[in-house]
């Protein structure tokens, strides 16, 4: 099974967990979402059990007896090895997000980058990144496995389902493992778009009015987190922000948009 797919059904043993999550180990290092041993995955088994990936092995290479059972404290209750350093942070999300049954850490390079430049993906110039995750936000830095790295995270963890981690990496996360999967592969997919429009030096953004229709269908699709889009221009014709030119926008403005986009997003559900 070197490829491998994540399995479906509604209800699976803990046996397919364990292989789901050497599976998606499998993807994210092949994808070159990480190098040697880093990233971390993990899945809720249940109310006061999660499987998650061990400390310091190469995620192409995990065996299912290799992932470890800890508790909702992070007390090991099962397995060999040590589980992974950032296991506070996956616990963090569990707790904070009762929806949410699957975790995913990896470093890819370009959304990394972004997180390492500090800018945030939160421009509306992918209709499908505004239906599938609205904005993406960069959380402060906080060392890897401290308590500091789940302090800054907070605030970010109710409302995003992807997050870019300052000076270090991803997490996205969501109902199961192959949905947390694929939000990393989305938010990497969209970083690179985002790049090349750097690049050629312009992004055409879409209207106030398109991120409206496009929160509509988000909310009919009925996406995890309540984020808000990406915040259009204040005018409801589209807009070119090349590099010298600015979108103007009042705190004041962009905030009541925000508000106004979230509590749309909440009457629609
Ligand atoms: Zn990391």
């Amino acid at each position: 099974m070197e490829h491998g797919s994540i399995s479906h059904g509604a209800v699976k043993t803990e046996e397919e967990h364990r292989r789901d999550i050497c599976t998606a180990g499998r993807w994210i290092h092949e994808r070159g979402y990480v190098a040697s041993t880093d990233g971390n995955i993990s899945v809720r088994l249940g109310p006061d059990r999660i499987l998650i990936s061990a400390t310091a092995m190469c995620k192409s290479m995990m065996e299912p007896d290799d992932l470890i059972i800890v508790d909702r404290e992070g007390r090991r209750v099962s397995g060999m090895r040590q589980p992974s350093s950032e296991l506070a942070m996956h616990l963090l999300i569990y707790r904070l997000r009762p929806d949410v049954n699957a975790v995913c850490h990896a470093h890819p390079p370009t959304a990394t980058g972004y997180a390492a430049a500090g800018v945030p993906l939160d421009k509306p110039i992918l209709c499908e990144l505004v239906i599938g995750l609205g904005r993406i936000p960069v959380a402060p830095y906080g060392a890897p496995g401290t308590p500091e790295l789940s302090a800054e995270m907070e605030p970010f963890v109710q409302g995003h389902d992807a997050i870019l981690m300052a000076n270090h990496g991803v997490v996205t996360y969501g109902p199961d493992l192959l949905t947390a999967f694929l939000r990393m592969e989305t938010t990497e997919h969209f970083a690179h778009v985002s790049l090349v429009t750097e690049l050629l030096g312009k992004q055409v953004l879409l209207s106030g009015r398109d991120v409206e229709k496009l929160e509509a269908a988000r909310a009919r699709y009925g996406a995890g987190a309540q984020s808000a889009a990406p915040a259009a221009p204040a005018d409801s014709a589209r807009s070119e922000a090349g590099p010298t030119e600015r979108v103007t926008l009042t705190r004041r403005d962009l905030e009541a948009l925000i508000d106004e986009a979230v509590r749309r997003d909440r009457t629609l559900r």
